[in-house]
Protein backbone atom coordinates (compact mmCIF):
# COMPACT_ATOMS: atom_id res chain seq x y z
CA UNK A 1 0.00 0.00 0.00
CA UNK A 2 1.14 3.52 -0.72
CA UNK A 3 1.91 5.79 2.22
CA UNK A 4 -1.05 8.04 1.39
CA UNK A 5 -3.42 5.07 1.16
CA UNK A 6 -2.37 3.66 4.54
CA UNK A 7 -2.82 7.03 6.18
CA UNK A 8 -6.18 7.69 4.53
CA UNK A 9 -7.53 4.26 5.45
CA UNK A 10 -6.26 4.51 9.04
CA UNK A 11 -7.82 7.94 9.57
CA UNK A 12 -11.09 6.85 7.99
CA UNK A 13 -11.19 3.76 10.19
CA UNK A 14 -10.54 5.90 13.27
CA UNK A 15 -13.27 8.35 12.22
CA UNK A 16 -15.74 5.46 11.90
CA UNK A 17 -14.89 4.58 15.48
CA UNK A 18 -15.44 8.06 16.84
CA UNK A 19 -12.33 10.12 16.01
CA UNK A 20 -13.59 13.57 15.11
CA UNK A 21 -10.70 15.89 14.23
CA UNK A 22 -12.39 18.49 12.02
CA UNK A 23 -15.57 20.51 12.45
CA UNK A 24 -16.20 20.66 8.67
CA UNK A 25 -16.39 16.98 7.90
CA UNK A 26 -14.77 13.62 8.18
CA UNK A 27 -13.35 12.82 4.78
CA UNK A 28 -9.65 12.63 4.12
CA UNK A 29 -9.45 15.21 1.36
CA UNK A 30 -5.72 15.29 0.68
CA UNK A 31 -2.37 13.97 1.90
CA UNK A 32 0.75 15.88 0.92
CA UNK A 33 4.24 15.92 2.40
CA UNK A 34 3.79 15.96 6.17
CA UNK A 35 0.22 17.27 6.09
CA UNK A 36 -3.21 15.75 5.88
CA UNK A 37 -6.44 17.63 5.17
CA UNK A 38 -9.71 16.38 6.59
CA UNK A 39 -13.03 17.99 5.73
CA UNK A 40 -15.79 17.94 3.14
CA UNK A 41 -16.28 18.06 -0.62
CA UNK A 42 -17.20 21.76 -0.57
CA UNK A 43 -13.57 22.59 0.07
CA UNK A 44 -13.80 23.28 3.78
CA UNK A 45 -11.09 21.36 5.59
CA UNK A 46 -8.68 21.27 8.49
CA UNK A 47 -4.99 20.88 7.68
CA UNK A 48 -3.00 18.96 10.25
CA UNK A 49 0.51 17.64 10.64
CA UNK A 50 0.41 13.90 10.09
CA UNK A 51 2.37 13.31 13.28
CA UNK A 52 -0.04 15.40 15.32
CA UNK A 53 -2.83 13.11 14.09
CA UNK A 54 -0.90 9.88 14.70
CA UNK A 55 0.03 10.87 18.22
CA UNK A 56 -3.25 12.33 19.34
CA UNK A 57 -4.93 10.39 22.12
CA UNK A 58 -8.28 10.50 20.33
CA UNK A 59 -6.87 8.99 17.13
CA UNK A 60 -5.03 6.22 19.01
CA UNK A 61 -8.07 5.40 21.16
CA UNK A 62 -10.28 5.11 18.08
CA UNK A 63 -7.83 3.10 15.96
CA UNK A 64 -6.32 0.79 18.58
CA UNK A 65 -9.21 0.61 21.03
CA UNK A 66 -9.37 0.99 24.78
CA UNK A 67 -9.67 -2.70 25.68
CA UNK A 68 -7.05 -4.02 28.12
CA UNK A 69 -4.11 -5.92 26.65
CA UNK A 70 -0.99 -7.54 28.11
CA UNK A 71 1.79 -4.99 28.64
CA UNK A 72 4.34 -7.62 27.53
CA UNK A 73 2.96 -8.83 24.22
CA UNK A 74 0.07 -6.47 23.43
CA UNK A 75 -2.34 -9.34 22.92
CA UNK A 76 -5.67 -9.71 24.56
CA UNK A 77 -4.36 -11.66 27.49
CA UNK A 78 -5.29 -15.17 28.38
CA UNK A 79 -4.40 -15.79 31.97
CA UNK A 80 -2.18 -18.73 32.64
CA UNK A 81 -2.97 -18.37 36.31
CA UNK A 82 -0.92 -16.68 39.01
CA UNK A 83 -0.95 -13.37 37.17
CA UNK A 84 0.90 -14.57 34.05
CA UNK A 85 -0.05 -14.03 30.43
CA UNK A 86 0.38 -16.83 27.86
CA UNK A 87 3.53 -14.96 26.74
CA UNK A 88 4.86 -15.68 30.26
CA UNK A 89 5.04 -12.00 31.01
CA UNK A 90 3.83 -10.89 34.38
CA UNK A 91 0.33 -9.76 33.70
CA UNK A 92 -0.04 -6.02 33.84
CA UNK A 93 -3.05 -5.00 31.75
CA UNK A 94 -2.77 -1.70 29.86
CA UNK A 95 -5.26 -0.10 27.46
CA UNK A 96 -4.56 -1.17 23.85
CA UNK A 97 -4.23 2.43 22.66
CA UNK A 98 -1.45 3.13 25.16
CA UNK A 99 0.43 -0.08 24.31
CA UNK A 100 0.17 0.49 20.56
CA UNK A 101 0.60 4.25 20.78
CA UNK A 102 3.94 3.68 22.46
CA UNK A 103 4.99 1.06 19.88
CA UNK A 104 3.97 3.49 17.17
CA UNK A 105 6.08 6.21 18.74
CA UNK A 106 9.12 3.90 18.86
CA UNK A 107 8.64 2.56 15.36
CA UNK A 108 11.01 3.58 12.56
CA UNK A 109 8.23 3.16 10.03
CA UNK A 110 5.04 4.47 11.57
CA UNK A 111 2.81 3.85 8.58
CA UNK A 112 4.06 0.27 8.34
CA UNK A 113 3.11 -0.19 11.99
CA UNK A 114 -0.32 1.29 11.43
CA UNK A 115 -0.94 -0.83 8.34
CA UNK A 116 -1.12 -3.91 10.58
CA UNK A 117 -4.33 -2.54 12.05
CA UNK A 118 -5.99 -2.13 8.69
CA UNK A 119 -6.01 -5.82 7.85
CA UNK A 120 -8.15 -7.07 10.69
CA UNK A 121 -11.73 -6.03 10.50
CA UNK A 122 -12.27 -4.83 14.03
ZN1 LIG B 1 1.36 -11.34 27.06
Amino acid sequence: MKKETILKRAIEKAIKKGYNPCEFGNEVVDVRDSFVWIGNKKGESCGMYIDSVLFSHDFCKALFGIQPVCSGCGEKYISQGAGKCMCSYELIPVPAWIYNGWRLFESNDRLEYISKFLKEDN
